[in-house]
């Protein structure tokens, strides 16, 4: 059973570190679809009376420039799992697993959740140009989906997070646009000539992305993450976007497994440890990834690894079977002595020190304030 986050909290937390570019970005959005409106008025005998490709634009892409590259395109195509020849039904979006996708326009969500070869969706209603058209979004995980059935979004407005469930060979989001509705027989359209951005292949962004939020619920409280306070002496850093990102990541797996929060910190001290949270492609000896877990270990490939959320998934499931199924009162063993269990790690004191750090990692991903007199004094 699937919970579902509750409205708008995928954008709570970093929010606050974005709000300028998110405005920008918002209004540039609304601009884009009134004009796209405007654009069309009084061009009732245009042929079709279809969306029309017009020199402005009615969508606005669903990705960030520069965050994904363009892989399979709308119409005929081989299918890439089956073999079978088949009409693909909307356009690829090549990223890596958990960059960020936003609404291609103004509309209401009337499906968000599992749907047979999207592993997860979002279907979102709009009226543009006065007629129906819906937009989809497939393959995400289900603690990367941010919406619910009925909630209203904005054009621009973060949605979910590329994943890689379903019908999928590697991550990315599958974007599809539909005349008439999606769920009201439409048809699907070729969702390119229609977008703001019409994304030529783009290079990786070379600024960091902006930090990733976790997909639900309130702040747990201090007394969940640290149920005995922090252990032995403790660690004092300032996290980066990056490293946050990752943080918020390892967070929302968690969430997504049942996992509870003093397990996130557990995770997050790891990590802190392993690869100061981040994401590492090399190691020591065959080690790779925020955990710095190794294939020769049984842990997965390479890919595998270097794909965050599928480190701290097998984090969480090796924690699961050697912690939590194996001692009831974990929640308040020292970290030094749960880590060592799950990582084998040489040096299990070193996790301790990453503890107050993690659980400011957890509070800051969902927008509340490291616990006081715990973070580095600002330079002046
Ligand atoms: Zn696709």
């Amino acid at each position: 059973m699937q919970s579902r986050p509750p409205r708008g909290s995928l954008i709570a937390a970093g929010a606050v570190l974005v709000v300028p570019f998110a405005l920008i970005m918002v209004a540039a959005a609304a601009l884009t679809v009134l004009v796209g409106i405007t654009g069309s008025m009084g061009n009732s005998g245009s042929p079709g009376c279809g969306l029309q490709p017009s020199g402005s634009s009615t969508l606005v892409s669903p990705m960030t420039p520069g965050s994904y590259q363009l892989t399979s395109e709308f119409g005929g195509r081989t299918n890439p799992v089956s073999g079978a020849s088949e009409n693909h039904g909307g356009q690829d979006f090549g990223a890596p697993a958990g960059t960020p996708i936003t609404a291609a326009a103004a509309g209401t969500v009337v499906e968000a959740g599992p749907a047979s070869g999207f592993g997860q969706w979002i279907v979102i209603d709009h009226e543009l140009d006065g007629q129906q058209v819906s937009t989809v979004y497939g393959h995400m995980w289900p603690a990367d989906v941010g919406m619910s059935e009925g909630e209203q979004v904005r054009a621009g407005q973060h949605i979910a997070r590329v994943g890689s469930n379903g019908q999928s060979t590697g991550p990315h989001l599958h974007f599809e646009v539909w005349e008439g509705g999606r769920l009201a027989g439409g048809r699907a359209v070729d969702p390119m000539p229609l977008l703001s951005e019409p994304g030529e292949p783009s290079a990786p962004p070379s600024d960091p992305a902006p930090v990733e939020l976790v997909s639900s619920g309130a702040a747990p409280t201090v007394a969940q993450l640290m149920p005995s306070g922090p252990q032995g002496s403790q660690r004092n850093t300032t996290l980066d976007d990056e490293q946050l990102r990752n943080a918020a990541t390892i967070v929302g797996v968690g969430k997504g497994m049942g996992m509870p929060p003093r397990a996130w910190v557990i995770a997050i001290a790891t990590a802190m440890q392993e690869s100061t949270l981040h994401n590492l492609d090399y190691g020591d000896r065959d080690s790779v990834g925020l955990f710095q877990q190794r294939t020769s270990q049984g842990w997965g490939t390479v890919s595998q690894i270097m794909d965050p959320r599928y480190s701290a998934t097998k984090f969480y499931e090796s924690f699961d079977e050697k912690i939590v199924a194996r001692y009831p009162d974990w929640q308040s063993m020292p970290v030094t002595q749960l880590a060592q269990q799950v990582q084998r790690s040489g040096f299990p004191d070193a996790y301790a020190k990453w503890e107050t750090v993690a659980a400011n990692a957890v509070l800051v991903v969902h927008g509340v304030a490291p616990i006081e007199g715990t973070t580095p004094e600002a330079a002046c």
